[in-house]
């Protein structure tokens, strides 16, 4: 009989919602899943929603996982195979480290970014390769859509289809509508954030920073239709541009409504994305997570959006000496990942890979202590379980690039 491996799930929102749907359909793996957050109840709620369909055993707790030690103990008391981090990229730092006290596996979907400077950079992670190589564990970074699928799609590409690639183009469109003035995807605070920074690409060894919006593109997203997309600075490129041979160029793109833009133009105007804190009525706080409060959760768009993402990335290399281009990507329906799992495609589309990165390695098939992104890891084992696990891939050999 196999030996039932444990889980320890820090998050209890959106995207950790998802993935803890997909390790009680995933019982062989996941035998075991401790659903552990800030607010325990979320955690209760949802083991109670879940235990009566499936074999995985449900435990909950609670935990500030600002707080190193409370991790530790945690983990000490819960004995995961792995620590699957769900919560928010002020964490990963803290919740490494408690991985490393306890030598437990750890894996998350998001870079680490302090929480007082819009910044995400890979550097603070990478900076624990040794120890985790020393401690005999594994990191896997950035196990969601984008990061993750983005970079096994590059890692795929790199092994089946190209001698080398030159350029990669990540195409992410969400043509959903939830009815909604405004509102975010995924966290407010983080998705704000993200598309409110400078954007910039990679091209010829160096970065090159645009204004936030400044390079506007039109494509037409198969399932989707045409839609506006833009630039953006995006976490993958850092590790992409590294670890993809002969690489030149390599670019991030969003698709955009004309109106979230004007919301979001409008709220940068008089201050309320700003992050930093301000004195409210003898009180200090951040007008960013103020907003936050006032937006609608993320997790509550569900049952309201309507239509399809269409995810991928257009490579352009070589093979056999000629030119080569590729177009790996996966759509996927609103209102179908309501139905399975109760939340939109986009908490969909980061908790299905996050559930998957983690059975990699549960299960054995990524086995290698330090610290990793995921394109440095065999993507087949992966590409096989998109398909079973909800987000099928497909493939287009002749696609339209973008200028
Ligand atoms: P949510 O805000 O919906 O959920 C965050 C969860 O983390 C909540 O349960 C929250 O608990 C918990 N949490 C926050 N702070 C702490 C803390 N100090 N201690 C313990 N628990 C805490 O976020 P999402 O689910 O939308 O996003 C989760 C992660 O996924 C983020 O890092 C995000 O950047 C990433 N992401 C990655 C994508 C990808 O493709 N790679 C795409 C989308 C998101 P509480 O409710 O009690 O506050």
């Amino acid at each position: 009989m196999k030996e039932m491996k444990k889980a320890l799930i820090i998050g209890c929102g959106a995207v950790a919602s998802v993935a803890i749907h997909k390790c009680c359909q995933n019982s062989e793996v996941f035998g075991k899943i401790c659903i552990a957050s800030r607010t325990k109840s979320k955690c209760d709620a949802l083991a109670a929603k879940l235990a009566p369909t499936t074999k995985t055993e449900i435990s909950t707790a609670q935990v500030n996982a600002d707080n190193v030690e409370e991790l530790i103990r945690l983990i000490e008391e819960q004995k995961p195979d792995i620590v699957m981090n769900l919560a928010l990229p002020y964490q990963d730092l803290n919740i490494m480290d408690a991985c490393l006290a306890t030598k437990t596996h750890y894996m998350d979907t998001a870079n680490y970014e302090p929480e007082d400077t819009a910044k995400f950079e890979y550097k603070w992670q990478w900076a624990y390769d040794k120890k985790f190589k020393d401690a005999g564990i594994t990191a896997l970074l950035g196990s969601g859509f984008d990061p993750g699928v983005t970079g096994v799609f590059s890692a795929y590409a790199q092994k089946h289809q190209f001698d080398e690639i030159n350029f990669i183009d990540i195409l992410d469109c969400n043509g959903g509508d939830h009815g909604y003035p405004f509102a975010t995807n995924f966290n407010p605070e983080i998705n704000i954030r993200e598309v409110s920074a400078n954007g910039s690409y990679w091209e010829n060894g160096k970065w090159v920073e645009t204004a936030p919006m400044e390079i506007k593109r039109e494509y037409d997203f198969e399932g989707v239709g045409r839609r506006d997309m833009y630039l953006l600075h995006h976490e993958e490129l850092e590790s992409l541009a590294l670890n993809i041979k002969g690489i030149k160029r390599i670019r991030f793109f969003m698709t955009f409504s004309q109106n979230y833009l004007t919301h979001l133009k409008c709220l940068e105007n008089v201050g309320m994305t700003s992050i930093k804190p301000i004195n409210f009525e003898g009180k200090q706080i951040v007008p960013l997570q103020f907003l936050k409060a006032v937006l609608p959760d993320p997790a509550s768009l569900g049952p309201r959006t309507k239509g399809k993402t269409n995810i991928g990335c257009i490579f352009i290399g070589k093979k056999d000496g000629k030119q080569k281009t590729y177009y790996l990507y996966n759509i996927c329906d609103h209102q179908e990942c309501y139905k399975e799992v109760g939340s939109q495609a986009v908490a969909y589309t980061t908790g299905v890979p996050a559930m998957i990165g983690a059975s990699m390695i549960l299960s054995g098939k990524w086995n290698k202590a330090g610290v990793y992104n995921i394109e440095q890891f065999d993507p087949d084992p992966f590409m096989d379980a998109l398909n079973k696990w909800g987000l099928p891939w497909k493939e287009n050999f002749s696609p339209v690039l973008v200028d």
